[in-house]
This record gives structure tokens, sequence and C-alpha cells, in this order.
């Protein structure tokens, strides 16, 4: 799959007093790429009169380019102890995709680049741990493998974790661009997962991220380079056929890793859920989806929160769980949610 390249570019004034803001402002410009300047990061309106799949459209193909004020980090539970955000949204446009349904109308990508006050806030956060392991989440608010040829601040992140003795960590993407992270001093400190899923899934709800045989080359790339690494099997949908689906990119994956490793693999699952905030935003952004949003078949959980009923959940996670420790004996499975 291509790289991202932005339509349009929008830089927060603040963000020329960094280099990677002046790096990022001659490079955009060098391509041709059309560069606005803006007050505030955070203040990024297109027009109002957009349908809702052209402002989604629009929000995908903005790249903003900003300063992060707020270097007091957010708890990441149960995922890690920290957020620790470097870029917000990602160019994907998966049907169900729950950031880009909390981020409504500010699903444009963000970057941000005062990489290094933000590499000195995680130290003033690991020093609360008080020589406990403290962990961070790099992709809670993004992917942040989507926009890594445009910063390379993921490097440079994972390259810090490494020289911290009790700072740990972790992202999950569905892209497959990990070539500049190889041959890197990671320490073992950086866990990465890769989204994966049945290519029904990917094919029909995935758009614009990297295809199954992508993810998993990647993955093995990376499980090469000595990284811990894991996999998120999200979200795991019920659709005719899934049993051999799911089947056929377990055995594809434990055909491509190797598994004389001392790092046992791990595993997330988190079954297809809705809410009614998503159904409405997914069925006005994508009006043919082939996502099941219908209320009355699924199980609800409350807050608004839809989930397959008892037996087809339990049906799932017994399938999966099987499966996964068929192909990947010595795997943990984290959890089924
Ligand atoms: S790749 Fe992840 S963050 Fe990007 S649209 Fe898909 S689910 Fe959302």
């Amino acid at each position: 799959m291509k790289q991202f390249k932005a339509k349009r570019v929008l830089i927060e004034d603040q963000a020329l007093e960094y280099s990677l803001g002046r790096k990022l402002d001659e490079r955009f410009k060098e391509e041709g790429i059309p560069v606005e300047y803006i007050k505030s990061h955070n203040r990024v309106s297109p027009d109002e009169q957009m349908s809702p799949t052209a402002l989604f459209n629009w929000t995908k193909e903005t790249l903003v380019v900003g300063v992060k004020k707020t270097l007091r980090f957010k708890s990441c539970y149960p995922s890690a102890d920290y957020r620790l955000v470097m870029n917000t949204s990602c160019p994907g446009k998966c049907e169900y995709c729950y950031l880009s349904t909390n981020l409504g109308s500010a699903s444009y990508l963000r970057v941000y680049v005062n990489i290094e006050e933000i590499l000195e806030a995680v130290k003033k956060h690991i020093a609360k741990g008080e020589g406990k392991i403290v962990s961070f989440e790099a992709s809670s608010s993004s992917d942040p493998v989507a926009v890594e040829h445009l910063t390379g601040s993921l490097k440079k992140l994972i390259e810090f974790f490494a020289k911290e003795e009790k700072g740990r960590l972790r992202l999950v993407t569905k892209f497959a661009f990990v070539d500049n992270l190889l041959d890197i001093k990671h320490n073992q400190h950086t866990r990465f997962r890769f989204s994966i899923n049945s290519n029904y899934v990917i094919k029909n709800f995935e758009h614009l991220t990297a295809t199954l045989d992508e993810r998993i080359t990647a993955a093995r790339k990376i499980q090469q380079a000595g990284y811990p690494l894991g996999f998120i099997l999200a979200p795991l949908m019920i659709y005719d056929g899934w049993q051999k689906d799911y089947e056929q990119t377990l055995k594809k994956l434990s055909s491509e890793l190797t598994t004389t490793r001392n790092q046992p693999l791990s595993f997330e699952l988190i079954m297809y859920r809705f809410t009614t905030r998503s159904k409405k935003l997914i069925e006005a952004r994508f009006p043919n989806t082939k996502l099941k949003l219908d209320k009355d078949s699924h199980h609800h959980k409350g807050f608004g929160k839809y989930v397959y009923p008892e037996e087809k959940a339990e049906r799932l996670k017994e399938f999966i769980e099987g499966r996964i420790r068929h192909y990947f004996p010595r795997a943990k499975i984290e959890y089924f949610t």
C-alpha cells in the first residue's frame, strides 16, 4: 500500500519554532501540497455545509501540524499506565473505527512536533512510578506507524524507551511501514502489536489500511528484529464462513512466524460492537455499509453499547481461543471482550 500523502496541510504558527515543524513545512511546500498557517491546532473548521461523507473524507486528507500543550498524560487502563499521544487519528477509513467516532469532525490527522518536551514529560511520569515499571500506550489516539514516514517520531520514542530501565512502550497498528524501525536499539522495551482480522473483514471494512499479507510480513520482520510481539484480533465478526476465514488467518500467521523465540506472542481478542452514537455516524458516513447495526439482534450491554448475544459471543470466544491454542500453544491470550 502507498504511504499517506496529505491533500492539504495546516501548520500551527507555534510549530514553526521546532525543527520538525520547519522541516515538515519545507517538505510539504517542495511537494506542492497546499500549506496554510493557523493559530491553534484545535481550531480546525472545514466547511460546515459538507455532507457527513464529504466531511469525513476531508478530515482524512488533512494533516495538522501542532504543538502538544497538555503534557500531563491520561490513564490508559487496562492496556497501560498512561496514554502517550504523539499524533492523533490515522489515514485509514475503517468503518467501525471507535477513534473516528470519538473524534467526530476532528478526525483529521494531527502530528505533534515538540518531541523533546513530550519525552521530558514521559521521564516525569516514569519517575512517578517510584521504581516500578511504568507502561505507555502509543496508539490510544492514533495509528503511529501510519505517519512515521513524515515524522520519524516513533523511531525516536522506541530508542528513548530502550534506555529507560523502568519505562515500557506498547503500540498497535494496521499498517506495515516498519522498515525504519528494524535496525534500531529497542532493548525489548517496546511491544509491537498488529491488529489483524479475516480477509473478509479487512477488505470490506478496513479501507486504506495494509492487507493481511502486508501486516503479517511486517510482523515477521518485527519478530526477527527481536521486538516483543502480539496481535489484536478485532473486531471479531460473525458472518457466513467466519470460522473458515479466521482459521485461515491464524494458519497463515503461524506459517509465517517463528516459534522458537523466548518471547511468547500475546493475543488480545475483541468482538464486534457498536454504540448508538457510532451507528448514527457509520450510517451517515458509509450509507452502503455491510456492518450489522440492528439493535434487536444484539445484546445491549448498557450505556448504548451493543455486542453479540451471550450464546454467540461464547461460540466466538471458544472457537478463536481454541484455534490460537492449536496454532500457538505457547502464546498468551490476554483477554476476550
Ligand atoms: S487503522 Fe485504526 S485508527 Fe485508523 S481508521 Fe482503522 S481502526 Fe481507526
